[in-house]
Parts: C-alpha cells; structure tokens; sequence
C-alpha cells in the first residue's frame, strides 16, 4: 500500500477517537437519563458498533457528528477491505490531493462533477 493512504489511515483513525469523545461527552452531560446510559453502554461498545446504536436513537444535537462517524467507519472499513482511495462508481483511483481534502470521498473528480450536474 502506497504511503500516503497510510497517513488516511491515520488521520481517519484520530478522526474517529475524536468523534468518540465528543459524543461520549455530549451524552454523559445530557439532562436526559437515557442518553446519560447510552454513554455508559457506548463505552464497552466497539465503535464499529456505534453508528447502529446511534442511529436507532434521534439526536438532532449529535446527527452531524454521527453521520460523520458512519463515513469515517464506512472508509477505515474499506481499508480493511483493500478498496479504499477507488471511485465508487468508476473504481479509479480517486486523486491524493481529493483525498487530503477529505479522506473519506468515495468518487474521482470527474464521477463527483457528473453527479453534481
Ligand atoms: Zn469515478
């Protein structure tokens, strides 16, 4: 694997501790008693799991940290899989510099430009 998607890697794994603390903290200072177990229960919970757990739940406060995490999650999962840095709709590779602005795109220049039109 080149050496540049190893520093996504990285920065998709510290971007994902990130997320972790912000909700764990939001939910433990909630006046509300069933998002203060959530945070509780969240703790012993592989964060792969979170987004599941989350998304059962309606949290307008949390709802862009949490669709944040699934993209993260969903990126790191395709590092796992070998396919990460490849254009979901083309599979070419999707450029570094696309990359560096945000390490979870998931189409080459030219498929976002369509899908935009
Ligand atoms: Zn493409």
């Amino acid at each position: 694997m080149a050496h540049s998607l190893l520093l996504f890697k990285q920065r998709l794994s510290n971007e994902v501790e990130q997320l972790r603390t912000i909700l764990l903290w939001e939910l433990s200072q909630s006046d509300n008693s069933y998002e203060q177990t959530l945070s509780v229960k969240l703790k012993s919970t592989p964060t792969t799991k979170w987004v599941e757990l989350l998304q059962n739940n309606v949290y307008p406060t949390l709802s862009e940290q949490v669709t944040r995490l699934n993209k993260v999650e969903a990126a790191l999962c395709q590092f796992e899989q070998g396919v990460y840095g490849f254009c979901a709709d083309c599979e070419t590779q999707i450029s570094v510099s696309k990359l560096n602005k945000d390490p979870t795109e998931q189409r080459c220049k030219s498929c976002a430009n369509k899908s935009a039109i």
